[in-house]
C-alpha cells in the first residue's frame, strides 16, 4: 500500500470512528473498523459487531473469531495475515440484523477500505456481506463453494462462522472448503483440482458492473 493510501485508510478510520450517520451510533461502546494488515492479499468481510466486539473495538474477537482464526491456521494464515472488517460498523442492539438503510449509510466505509487495500481475494461471512457485495438476492447456501471474479480479483463466499457453531458438521467441513479455495487462489492455482468433491472448480465470470454489487450500485 501506498504512503497516500495508507494515510487516506487512517483518515477513513478517524471519519469513522466519529460517524453518526445512522441509529447504530447511538448505542455503540466503540465503532469497528477494521484489523489486520493493510498490505494483506485477502479480506474478510463480515456482517456486524457483536457484544464483545463492541467492547474491544476490534472485529470477531468472541466465538465467531476463534473459529475464524481456527480455519485461517488451517491454510496457514494468521489474523496478522489478513485484513477483517464487517459491512456495517457498529453493533446492533442484542445483535439483530442490520438494517437496509443502515447497510447504506455504511457501505461507502467498506467500499473505500477494498479499494485501498486492494487484495487478491475478497471472502464474505454469510448472507449479508454476500447478498451486499455480489448484489444478489441468492442465499449463501446456493452462492458458495464457487470462486467469483469480481472486480479484478476473486471474491469466495462462505458461511458465517455462527452458521457452524450452531449448526451442522458439514457447515464446518464446507467453510473449509471453501477457505481451501482461498489458499488455491492466492497461489494463484485456483483453477487445479483441490478437492475430490469438485474436480473443476468453477470461477464465475461476470463483467457487468450492475451485478458486481457494491462498486456497481
Ligand atoms: N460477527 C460478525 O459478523 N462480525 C464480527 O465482527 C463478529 C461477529
Amino acid at each position: 500500500m501506498s504512503d497516500t493510501s495508507r494515510s487516506r485508510l487512517e483518515g477513513l478510520t478517524a471519519e469513522a470512528l466519529a460517524c453518526t450517520a445512522c441509529r447504530l451510533a447511538e448505542g455503540r461502546t466503540h465503532v469497528v473498523f477494521g484489523d489486520g494488515n493493510p498490505d494483506a492479499d485477502v479480506v474478510i468481510v463480515g456482517e456486524a459487531p457483536g457484544q464483545r466486539e463492541d467492547e474491544q473495538g476490534l472485529p470477531f474477537v468472541g466465538p465467531s473469531g476463534k473459529l475464524l482464526d481456527r480455519l485461517l491456521g488451517e491454510i496457514d494464515l494468521r489474523r496478522e495475515d489478513v485484513y477483517i472488517s464487517n459491512i456495517v460498523k457498529c453493533r446492533p442492539p442484542k445483535n439483530r440484523d442490520p438494517r437496509p438503510d443502515e447497510i447504506e449509510a455504511c457501505k461507502g466505509y467498506l467500499r473505500e477500505q477494498l479499494s485501498l487495500i486492494d487484495p487478491k481475494v475478497v471472502v464474505t461471512l454469510g448472507n449479508f456481506s454476500t447478498k451486499l457485495l455480489l448484489n444478489t438476492e441468492t442465499g449463501i447456501t446456493r452462492l458458495r463453494g464457487i470462486a467469483y471474479q469480481w472486480w479484478g480479483r476473486y471474491l469466495i463466499p462462505t458461511f458465517h462462522p455462527a452458521a457452524a457453531l450452531r449448526g451442522s458438521a458439514q457447515v464446518l467441513a464446507d467453510m473449509q472448503y471453501d477457505f481451501g479455495l482461498v489458499a488455491a487462489a492466492i497461489a494463484g492455482n485456483l483453477n487445479v483440482n483441490i478437492d475430490e468433491r469438485a474436480p473443476e472448480v468453477t470461477v464465475e465470470s461476470n463483467d457487468d458492473p450492475e451485478q458486481l454489487g457494491l462498486f456497481g450500485s
